[in-house]
């Protein structure tokens, strides 16, 4: 039995690890590899070992890094079983949907801009460049999920027994624990996935895993501690309220899957308890309109106070001031819109997407605020307003930042520092060893010294394709 590391070795996406057994091949997720364009383009579409060779996948939770490239391995030829949770199966419908059009899109400019090349360069490639998948496999990997409910084990192949708890990091995440046996030989392991944190709204805390041998763990945030979760709504009010009072609007660029919705149940709580003005709220994402379908369905996830809402016969992701736009020229009429008002809009980071002509319309006025609440990347344009630019370039034109930009940095949905120690605990006394990954490095190497001050447990950091033997 045995375990290589194929992808968030020593970086934070593309999550992908395969355990060997009885001669059989398994894979921990299968996410997107996100980074510079052309790399990213090679290491997605070529996958390290035969597709059809696979027997099963495991998937920890929807997000991209780790379910995205499940439509590559599909389109190579893996016909198999991936199994996961009901909600985390629901919400890769709408997530890989959207981003075999956004691998589509990516191609198309590609070609349009090779053509002009070729127009120039007789030398420029003659060959067109191809989606790295397309919808259509992204259908074709829908009907390959197999859902297993939390703490129920599953046979998924000879010797490998699957059982899942909650994460709590996002709507059905969950960490996994393994037994393998091969021979006469018995080994438990287990893969955190993304390690949520308590008090998040909607979702229930991290649950503590039982006793396990070895442990992959991710490490996003092995050197950070976090703002309390408790701070953010009191936060959220104080930004809306004097924008409000200025007659401004608040745009806010939020990711569609998860933040939009913690956002839009706090705004919720906010209104009932009168602590902000009734102005018009918008989500202007059809991702996050779909996503937030998917999470309605799904109550028996949330966590209790979540439940309040539900129990009422009420829902927690609709209220009478909130408005969803799916339709492009709704989206369009909020720019003749007068404020006070607030726009949720997707992409995350502003580097796609209908918030940035939420953006170009609204920055250069000083009685809006720009409200950031996710970790902005470097080089993203969404990092050159937290980072205060005087002028920020969207669509080719120069803006200047004339408005206010607030930070509500308090919603993370990773663990940090205390946190992962404080998970880890209950099973530090049988584990031999930590495989740490997602995280950079810097994360990394500060939370193996942490956890072996702690623990004193041997922490290892592979890089990717690097090999272990678990006996
Ligand atoms: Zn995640």
């Amino acid at each position: 039995m045995k375990l290589t590391f194929w992808g968030a070795a020593r970086t934070v996406t593309g999550s992908m690890h395969e355990v060997g057994l009885n001669g059989n091949r398994y894979l921990l997720d299968c996410g997107t590899y996100q980074g510079r364009r052309r790399e990213a383009r090679e290491r997605n579409s070529h996958l390290p070992f035969p597709a059809p060779s696979v027997h099963a996948v495991l998937l920890s939770h929807a997000h991209i890094d780790h379910s995205g490239n499940l439509p590559t391995l599909i389109r190579n030829g893996y016909h198999g079983p991936i199994y996961t949770s009901d909600a985390t199966a629901d919400l890769c419908v709408p997530m890989l949907t959207d981003s075999a059009h956004l691998q589509e899109m990516d191609a198309m400019y590609l070609n349009k801009r090779n053509r002009r090349r070729r127009l120039v360069d007789e030398d420029a490639s003659e060959d067109d460049i191809q989606p790295v998948y397309t919808t259509e496999d992204a259908e074709k990997t829908f009907p390959l999920f197999q859902s297993v409910p939390l703490h129920t084990p599953k046979e998924v192949g000879p010797g490998l027994t699957y059982r899942s708890h909650d994460a709590g990091h996002m709507l059905g995440s969950t960490a996994m624990t393994l037994l393998l046996e091969e021979g006469n030989r018995k080994v438990r392991l287990a893969f955190s996935g993304d390690v949520g944190r308590p008090g998040l709204p909607i979702i229930r805390d991290p649950e503590p895993l039982p006793p396990v041998d070895y442990l992959i763990m991710e490490s996003t945030y092995g050197d950070r501690l976090h703002q309390p979760i408790e701070s953010a709504k009191e936060k959220l009010a104080d930004i809306i309220v004097r924008t409000a009072a200025r007659g401004g609007k608040i745009i806010v660029p939020a990711f569609a899957v998860g933040r939009t919705q913690q956002l839009v149940l706090l705004l919720h709580e906010l209104m009932d308890a009168k602590s902000i003005p009734a102005i018009p709220i918008f989500v202007d994402s059809p991702l996050a309109v779909n996503v937030t379908e998917v999470y309605r369905k799904h109550t028996d996830w949330f966590d209790p106070e979540t439940r309040i809402f539900t129990n009422n016969g009420d829902d927690p992701f609709g209220f009478s001031r909130l408005r969803y736009i799916r339709d492009v020229n709704e989206s369009k009429a909020l720019n003749d819109l007068r404020g006070p008002f607030m726009v949720i809009s997707a992409s995350g980071m502003c580097e796609a997407g209908r918030i940035l002509h939420h953006l170009r319309n609204n920055i250069e006025d000083p009685r809006n605020t720009v409200l950031i609440t996710g970790f902005q990347a470097e080089n993203t344009l969404g990092r050159k307003i937290v980072d205060k630019l005087p002028e920020i370039p969207i669509f080719g034109d120069l803006m200047r930042l004339r408005a206010e930009v607030a930070k509500l940095n308090e919603l993370s949905g990773h663990a940090d520092q205390r946190e992962l120690l404080r998970w880890l605990k209950p099973m530090a006394p049988t584990l031999k060893r930590i495989f740490l990954v997602h995280g950079e490095l810097s994360q990394q190497t500060a939370l193996a010294q942490a956890i072996q001050d702690e623990y004193r447990l041997d922490v290892q950091i592979p890089t990717r394709g690097q090999t272990y033997q678990l006996d």
